[in-house]
């Protein structure tokens, strides 16, 4: 597969601090609005600036990348999604030489600067592209065995399908949201341990689900599948996912044709899709399989098939604003939105780390969730988006979701301030981060992040 990997010493004209998730090397892409209200349109990440490319476009600065006239008219990035790798890569190529230091056409124009340079923070994040289908695997060994010894005991945990498929489900597209939407905290039918019927009302058991997506650039025909081999090409990038789970509506609807609404209130994507080219650096050996997989999932030695990323992960709790009684007395949780700071009436709880975990932990590869997902002749379409499963590691703050860290709630997390949680309380904010590091080059997601309203 052809990667353009922008070499480390280069630097853009744009300042990009050290712990910045953008340098040059990175270049995501993403949709956003401008504070003038205008259309949504797509753009490049670089430092907190945005490279606005309908403007780099009709300016003919893109024009070296020979690309179709006006794709980034749009106000997705299917379009330029579905042209496929060898376009992506001339179009990373010109993006990255008008950026660089050396060059001087954006660099010494302050006026054209001004109308294709940005800064991040007066501009609103969209989500990148119309995602048509969204499916959600279960691919890390870890989360299902955790989940499997709590609903079926230790030596069922794995159930005797999960060695030999990606196992995987449907989800909704329609409730895909962009990073920073309130999620409103579902409502729905549960059965409590013994009881005799069951009960509607707000979910007591909202749970998060740590996740790493991929975007499908050009899909598949109808009958046609993709190889294991080949499949990566088929990936235009990749974004952090927040599947947000109400655990007590899962248990008790999912009989037997798995998640629905306990699943499909809310799912949030992060804003910037990070490449397959600037995660090339970060490209590690997928882990060793045993049982070895069935023919179609098998790659080749040496292929695309055979790698994934060493992505680290982290998911930040910041519990909702407390009452501060007074000084030195225990704080009361408050469920809703804090006051006036300034009034000393309530105080925001600082955000902590609850789980450190890591892309390369997932049994099964990208490459093989499109293999098996297309086998039987599944066609995927530009913008889909194929969600890993939650991703857990293998000791315990690695674990993706508060049901594997809080053990279903038995081991309440104990977070700095003396505040305890089991599953999430209105008010609180999650925050998911990825970013890959090594020998001074950091290429990063930014954060996917969400706060939890009260239900109706
Ligand atoms: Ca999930």
């Amino acid at each position: 597969m052809e990667t353009l990997v922008i070499d480390r010493a280069r630097r853009s004209f744009v300042e990009v601090a050290p712990s910045s998730h953008f340098p040059l090397q990175n270049l995501p892409y993403g949709v956003f609005r401008r504070a003038d209200h205008s259309d949504p349109r797509p753009g490049v990440r670089i430092g907190d600036f945005v490279l606005d490319l309908r403007v780099a476009e009709e300016r003919g600065l893109l024009a070296d990348a020979s690309l179709s006239r006006g794709i980034f008219a749009s106000s997705s990035l299917n379009a330029f999604m579905a042209l496929g790798r060898q376009n992506w890569v001339a179009a990373r190529r010109v993006i990255a030489d008008l950026l660089d230091a050396r060059t001087a056409t954006l660099r010494d124009d302050s006026s054209l600067r001004a109308a294709a340079l940005l800064p991040v923070d007066r501009v609103t994040m969209c989500l990148p592209c119309e995602i048509g289908d969204y499916t959600d695997f279960y691919s890390s060994r870890e989360h299902a065995t955790n989940v499997g010894m709590m609903f079926r005991g230790k030596e069922n945990a794995l159930m005797p399908n999960w060695l030999w498929l990606p196992v995987g489900y449907h989800g909704r597209s329609s409730s895909i949201v962009i990073s920073g939407t309130p999620i409103k905290r579902p409502k729905g039918q549960s059965m409590a341990d013994g009881a005799e019927r069951p009960v509607f009302g707000p979910s007591r058991t909202l749970d998060i689900e740590l996740e790493v997506g991929a975007l499908i650039g050009p899909g598949n025909s109808l009958g046609a599948p993709l190889s294991v081999d080949r499949a990566m090409e088929h990936v235009f990038g990749l974004v952090l996912v927040n599947d947000w789970s109400a655990r007590d509506i899962q248990k008790w609807e999912y009989v037997p044709l798995g998640p629905f609404l306990g699943k499909n209130f809310a799912t949030t994507v992060s804003p910037w899709v990070v490449t397959l080219d600037a995660l090339e650096p970060f490209r590690c050996p997928a882990p060793q399989q045993e049982p070895a997989p069935l023919e179609y999932l098998r790659p080749a030695a040496g292929s695309d098939g055979g790698f994934t990323y060493d992505i680290p992960l982290a998911v930040t709790l910041a519990p909702a604003a407390t009452t501060q009684v007074s000084p030195g007395s225990k704080s009361m949780d408050r469920p809703a939105e804090p006051l006036n700071a300034a009034s000393g009436t309530f105080v925001e709880n600082s955000a902590a780390t609850i789980c450190r975990s890591n892309f390369k932990y997932l049994y099964w590869t990208i490459a093989q969730q499109i293999a098996h997902h297309t086998c039987n002749g599944c066609n995927l379409r530009p913008g889909d988006l194929l969600a890993s499963g939650t991703i857990s590691g293998p000791s315990p703050d690695s674990f993706g979701s508060l049901l594997e860290l809080t053990w279903r709630g038995e081991r309440p997390l104990r977070l700095p301030g003396g505040v305890e949680r089991k599953f999430l309380q209105d008010g609180d904010t999650i925050t998911l981060t990825g970013c890959c590091e090594t020998a001074g080059l950091r290429v990063g997601f930014g954060e996917c992040s969400g706060t939890i309203r009260p239900a109706n």
